[in-house]
């Protein structure tokens, strides 16, 4: 069945991925499924910077689509950056086919305070639903308590809600159909 699909790079945990399923099929209303690990992403490691390339991660990503894919999702552990920016929390191509999100700066330990398994998923799901949301052609919104609204902070991320405001939705639900799957259209450069 044709789905979004979810991929670890690395090791991550299951319950986090449940999550981010669970938050993908509730904003989109189309399935998901999970595809087997992929390694960590060494080879995207910038030593200048000590964090890791997002575009490198998300172009190794794309090399890895599973048949029937509608969207991939990579998820990471570490620390991504764009080289205009200081760190990105995730990075997706507008309008597909891919992308990513870090955890890194998602965990309550990034800041110093204890962990925090349910705050850690909550914020994994709504970075997932924007990073997929602009695959699917959605821009920042304007409502500060929807997924798809700017968040450069985790306070950010945690001001907004898992579930896309009206707007956002009826966008999305205009450019839905038919969504062919990624394996039928030409490879995006880059
Ligand atoms: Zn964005
Ligand atoms: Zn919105």
């Amino acid at each position: 069945m044709n789905a979004i699909v979810v991929g670890a790079l690395g090791s991550i945990d299951d319950a986090v991925l449940a999550a981010i399923a669970g938050g993908l099929e509730r904003a989109f209303h189309l399935p998901v499924r999970s595809m087997p690990p992929l390694q960590e992403p060494s080879f995207a490691y910038d030593a200048q910077r000590g964090q890791y390339s997002s575009v490198l991660v998300l172009r190794h990503l794309l090399e890895h689509v599973p048949e029937s894919t509608i969207r991939l999702l990579g998820v990471t552990d570490r620390d991504l950056f764009i080289p205009m920016l200081s760190f990105v929390l995730g990075q997706a191509q507008l309008n597909g086919p891919g992308a990513v999100i870090s955890l890194a700066r998602l965990r309550q330990e990034f800041y110093g305070f204890p962990p925090d398994a349910d705050v850690l998923r909550l914020r994994a799901v709504k970075e997932a639903v924007h990073e997929i949301g602009h695959t699917f052609g959605l821009t920042h919104c304007s409502d500060s308590t929807c997924p798809m609204s700017l968040s450069n902070t985790v306070r950010h991320v945690d001001a907004k809600g898992p579930e896309l405001c009206s707007s956002c939705t009826s966008l999305f639900e205009e450019r839905k159909p038919p969504l062919p799957t990624m394996n039928n259209r030409p490879r995006a450069a880059g």
